[in-house]
This record gives structure tokens, C-alpha cells and sequence, in this order.
């Protein structure tokens, strides 16, 4: 099959599916919020996409969660199977999704709780998380519903007897569920291991995320797209990513980018927006970080409608950046919350082929004809 990449509409927050040439599925978060009053039933959605096991049950291959937050795992709880597949109830409608992988972050949770209390969709990730870790150290890897991958190295030797299952930052994942990928690696770019007390500190503050760079292959081309996903990873995060790669930039090239917290100033400057509004500088070395775009780029606001005034995320500056950004490289910029149009939510989907990313071309229905057809899908860029 054709790969494929889908944005839901969640507001501000994250929920994106990857789609394999293998069929294999990589879901990044999830804000699963009550359907109606607007907000769109995306469980159903993500339903639609997924592929059912021999037990009936739908299943994601891989569920990776960037950070604890609580826009990046509602209705984890709710619409996902934690626990033994031994205890899978066959008697639930909707039935519960079944995540065969997982890849967490210890290293994140233990950063997120230092600064904020956790929602009880992150206190049950990590609950799973724990006990598939510890079966691994009884048992050795498991089998799909009790695997789990380890991003980062945590300090102290905390992660040192984790082997099989540890993923350093700087090393590719190359397999989904224990199966090598011909068209798939998944760069680690962070969490970094802190040199010191001081400099954890300052990391936890920038709302440490797991940050992805994917080369997702199709055909003879196994860099058809490079798509770079960061969670909620602020400025100080991206400054340090620069200050690693800036000789050598291409881990940090995209064809594709998620703007970090949902089009947020904060993953490009240390300056208040509601504050400072328009004296509020950029932080060169985060705008550099995130502007490697390659020729073509697509750069997508998960997030609310993007509007001028002094909230942020989303925030207008921050958007006015992304489509400087994507006008050099000749892309786009979308917004999840304005696809088809602000009345009209649908998911933002993306097929991959040998030659890079095309939007899946959305016909509106009868009904939402009007809204659709006022071309408000894209948001346009600022100049020219
Ligand atoms: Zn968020």
C-alpha cells in the first residue's frame, strides 16, 4: 500500500497516524475529546484506519506518546486496551484498541512530573509502560501487547539493563514489533541525557518531548518523506538540537513538519508573546533548527484556529515564521483546525509515493459544499 500520513482535528493537541508501505500503523499521541459541539469524533475516525487481529480486536502496531501532557494522551484510558491481552474485554462497544508496541520515555515522565502533577491518561501510560518493562526484564522481549521500546537513556544507570529495548538518542529504529521495515527508520533526535542537575533542570522546564525524525520510504525510495514530529519541545530544546547538528544539519531536514506545541512562540523564543506581542524576538538558533525544510516542505498547525490576538498556542507570530519558512522552500502551511474549514473539521491526510507527500484531495459533501469551496482548507500564507 501507498504510506500514509493523517493529522486529526484535535485542537490544541496532538493525534497523528502513520501509515507503513508494510501497513504497518505508528500512532503519535492522541486528544481524544467528547464528540459534539464542534469537536469531531475522532475515535471514530482512528477506528476507520486501523486494521482489526485475528480476534477481532483493532489494533495500532506502534503507539508512541511524546510527553505526558494531558493534549497528547486523552481518552488513553477510555478507547485503548492497558493491561494483559489476557484481559481483553470482548464485550465492549466500541471495542478497546490494542497497542501492540509501545515507545516511552522514562526519561520524559520523570521531567514532566517534576514541574506539573499528571492526568490520570499519563498516569496510566506509564503504568503500562512499567509493567511491560518489567516483564521484559523477567522475560526477555514479548510478544505484540507487551512490547515496549525505551527512548533515551536516563541518568544514574537507570536504563543500563534495558539492552534490547533501549533507544539511545542518535540511533535509528528500524523495526515495528520486532519486524525489520524495508521503507522505515525513526531517528531518535531527543530527550538528551542532561551533562548535569543544572542542565536537567533546564530541560524539564522546556517541556522535554520525544522528537522523531521519520523517514517514511515508498517504492524504490526510501526517503520519500522525511517528517520531523517534537511534541511540545520549546525553544531551549531546539536551541541545543541546533547547537548539536548545525555542522551537519540533515537530521533535522523535513519534508514534512509538525510545528512544535501546536504553532506555540515558545518553541521559538525565550520572549513572552502576550507580553512583548510584536518586539518579541526570535531565537535564531531554534528557527534555524526547525527551518530545514527541503524543497516542497508541508508544515501543519495541529492546533486551534490560528488568529491575531495574544494567545499562544496557537500564535500568529509563530505562524507568520512557519510560512516564511515553507514560502523558501516553496510548500505549504495547513491547520488542522480550518481543514476543510473551521466548520467543517476532517482529518489532513497525506499519501507518500516514490516522488514525496500529496494531500489526499477531500471531496466536501453536498452539505458543507458552501464552507469548503470558500477555499478556507489552507490557510494561505502571509506574503505572496
Ligand atoms: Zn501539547
Amino acid at each position: 500500500m501507498a504510506p500514509e500520513i493523517t493529522f486529526f482535528p484535535v485542537g490544541n493537541g496532538d493525534m497523528t497516524l502513520i501509515k507503513l508501505e508494510s501497513g504497518r500503523t505508528i500512532l503519535i499521541d492522541t486528544n481524544i475529546r467528547e464528540p459534539g459541539d464542534g469537536v469531531r469524533d475522532v475515535a471514530k475516525d482512528l477506528r476507520g484506519e486501523l486494521k482489526k487481529d485475528e480476534g477481532g480486536r483493532p489494533y495500532v502496531d506502534v503507539m508512541v506518546l511524546s510527553h505526558p501532557d494531558e493534549d497528547h494522551c486523552r481518552g488513553l484510558e477510555a478507547e485503548f486496551h492497558l493491561g494483559a491481552l489476557s484481559d481483553y474485554c470482548d464485550d465492549a462497544t466500541p471495542k478497546k484498541i490494542v497497542i501492540r508496541e509501545m515507545w516511552s520515555s522514562p526519561l520524559i515522565f520523570r521531567r514532566a512530573s517534576k514541574t506539573h502533577k499528571l492526568s490520570a491518561d499519563a498516569k496510566a501510560w506509564n503504568r503500562e509502560a512499567k509493567r511491560r518493562v518489567e516483564l521484559f526484564r523477567e522475560n526477555g522481549i514479548g510478544a505484540d501487547g507487551d512490547r515496549v521500546l525505551v527512548l533515551g537513556e536516563d541518568k544514574d544507570g537507570k536504563t543500563d539493563d534495558l539492552g534490547d529495548v533501549l533507544v539511545k538518542e542518535g540511533e535509528t529504529i528500524r523495526a515495528v514489533c520486532g519486524v525489520r521495515q524495508n521503507n522505515f527508520r525513526a531517528l531518535l533526535l531527543a530527550p538528551l541525557l542532561a551533562d548535569d542537575d543544572e542542565e536537567d533542570e533546564v530541560l524539564s522546564k522546556n517541556e522535554s518531548s520525544v522528537i522523531v525524525n521519520y523517514a517514511i520510504g515508498a517504492g524504490n525510495n526510501p526517503d520519500a518523506v522525511k517528517f520531523l514530529s517534537g511534541g511540545d519541545a520549546e525553544v531551549a530544546i531546539w536551541e541545543r538540537q541546533w547547537a548539536r547538528h548545525k555542522d551537519n544539519p540533515a537530521p533535522l531536514e523535513y519534508n514534512l513538519l509538525s510545528t512544535p506545541h501546536h504553532c506555540s512562540w515558545r518553541s521559538l523564543s525565550s520572549d513572552s508573546w502576550s507580553d512583548l506581542r510584536r518586539k518579541a524576538k526570535v531565537n535564531p538558533d531554534a528557527r534555524a533548527a526547525l527551518s530545514q525544510a527541503l524543497p516542497g516542505a508541508t508544515i501543519v498547525a495541529s492546533s486551534n484556529v490560528i488568529k491575531d490576538d495574544d494567545v499562544d498556542p496557537p500564535c500568529i507570530r509563530a505562524k507568520e515564521e512557519y510560512d516564511a519558512i515553507a514560502r523558501d522552500a516553496r510548500g505549504e502551511f495547513w491547520n488542522t483546525s480550518t481543514y476543510l474549514s473551521e466548520d467543517n473539521q476532517q482529518p489532513l491526510k497525506f499519501e507518500v509515493s516514490e516522488g514525496g507527500l500529496k494531500r489526499v484531495k477531500k471531496r466536501a459533501d453536498p452539505a458543507t459544499t458552501a464552507a469548503s469551496s470558500a477555499g478556507l482548507g489552507k490557510q494561505p500564507l502571509m506574503h505572496g
